[in-house]
């Protein structure tokens, strides 16, 4: 937009922070409010492959992000069968000819202090324990009160406030959140000095991942099939855990057995939101998890998130902000639902028992390959 709009963005995850960042330095006046009394993240980790460093550079955050997370060597990923017998190695694509590393781990904690940090350098305040009580359009802008009584009118209302979004029925009345069919267990551990690359265990309907995300952390990730959607007490996860993925041995072993009731467990029933187009109206857009949250197979999510903010900012360049928000769904939906479906196809092939992984290990390196490939081409036309 060549005129400066104040917006205000509702939601500080990896999609709030960095929309707000994002349009602070495209010169907008932002506020930024989010729903936690205290900024807490979850203890796990994350994995941001290429694509997800190259949007964290054009956020000023990368050098932070590669000092505090785990460099995978090569952009290994060793495929293994439940015993820990490898069944093939995958390379994932760096980015600017090897510049970005290919994948890194890091603490989502830590992922989240450096985009506060950058938030602070842009000159952005997170108005904590605050979220939209109402919302209205009027001919000239949105007005705001939040639950702090104060009303505000604002050109703009960026929804980034993940799976629940309320403003996702404002958007798409009547949208749904679908459940996934499976659960996914995650733990964090010492990391073994020796323990570099991610791993990908394949069990019989499980699969458990390992990711450093650390010098001295990692983090595992162990996917199983739910139907029904279990509720789980969560004094019995670490237990539960342990038995849900007792078939592993090899690497998976030593850290499933040191799983107790002092480890750091987290359990996830698996949500999507596959939203078609707008994923706006009026001047309130969905960005994120609220627009298109996805299962993590493919470890996209966050990177959908990142590239989302960027190319909002992007679209915003234009003089009128009914065309620019069309523009925005224009250009994310495909790239978004593009990663969704990859990544549930992965979860669902996950989850079948197979006789041997021959036909998987051929051609691993090309689904590898070709998913990345497939994302840049559908990026075509837009800053990331
Ligand atoms: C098990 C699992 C593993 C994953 N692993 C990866 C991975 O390795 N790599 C990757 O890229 N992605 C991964 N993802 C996906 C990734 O975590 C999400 O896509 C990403 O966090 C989405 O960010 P977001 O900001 O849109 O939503 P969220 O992270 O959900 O953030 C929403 C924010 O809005 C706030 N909020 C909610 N409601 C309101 C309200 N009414 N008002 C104000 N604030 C509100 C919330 O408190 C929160 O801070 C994984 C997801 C899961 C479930």
């Amino acid at each position: 937009m060549s005129r400066r709009l104040d917006i205000l963005v509702s939601g500080a995850g990896i999609a709030g922070c960095a929309a707000a960042i994002a349009l602070a330095e495209a010169g907008h006046d932002v506020r930024l409010v989010e729903r936690q009394e205290e900024w807490a993240f979850a203890s796990s980790g994350i994995f941001l492959y290429a694509n997800a460093l190259v949007s964290l550079e054009a956020l000023g955050a990368l050098d932070p992000v590669l000092a505090a997370g785990f460099v995978v060597p090569e952009g290994r990923n060793l495929y293994l069968d439940h015993l820990g017998d490898p069944i093939v190695t995958t390379y994932y694509p760096t980015a600017d000819d090897g510049r970005i590393p290919a994948v890194v781990g890091i603490k989502r904690a830590e992922l989240h202090r450096i985009l506060a940090d950058r938030l602070a350098e842009v000159g952005v305040d997170v108005e904590l324990g605050t979220t939209i009580a109402d919302l209205a359009e009027e001919a000239q802008g949105v007005r705001v009160v939040t639950s702090d009584g104060r009303v505000c009118s604002h050109d703009l209302v960026v929804s980034c406030e993940g799976l629940r979004s309320p403003l996702r029925q404002y958007v798409a009345p009547g949208s749904e959140v679908r459940y996934s069919g499976f659960g996914i267990w995650r733990s964090v551990h010492e990391r073994p000095r020796d323990l570099t690359d991610k791993i990908m265990q394949m069990g019989a309907g499980t699969r458990l991942g390992i990711m450093p995300i650390s010098e001295d952390r990692l983090y595992t990730f162990g996917t199983v099939v739910d139907p029904d959607k279990t509720w789980h007490q969560r004094a019995d996860w670490p237990r539960l855990m342990r038995e849900a993925l007792a078939e592993h041995q090899g690497p998976a072993r030593p850290l499933l057995d040191e799983v107790d009731d002092a480890t750091d467990v987290l359990y996830t029933a698996v949500e999507e939101v596959a939203l078609p187009l707008p994923w706006h109206r009026g001047r309130v857009v969905l960005i994120g998890d609220a627009a298109h949250a996805s299962t993590p197979f493919m470890g996209q999510g966050g990177a959908m998130a990142l590239e989302d903010a960027l190319v909002l900012a992007q679209s915003l360049e234009g003089d009128d902000l009914e065309q620019a928000l069309t523009r925005f769904g224009e250009l994310r939906h495909p790239v978004c639902t593009y990663a969704q479906d990859v990544s549930r196809r992965v979860g669902e092939a996950g989850a079948r028992v197979r006789d041997d992984f021959a036909e998987f290990a051929a051609g691993a390196q090309a689904a590898v390959d070709g998913f990345y490939a497939e994302l840049d081409r559908l990026r075509t036309g837009s800053v990331v």
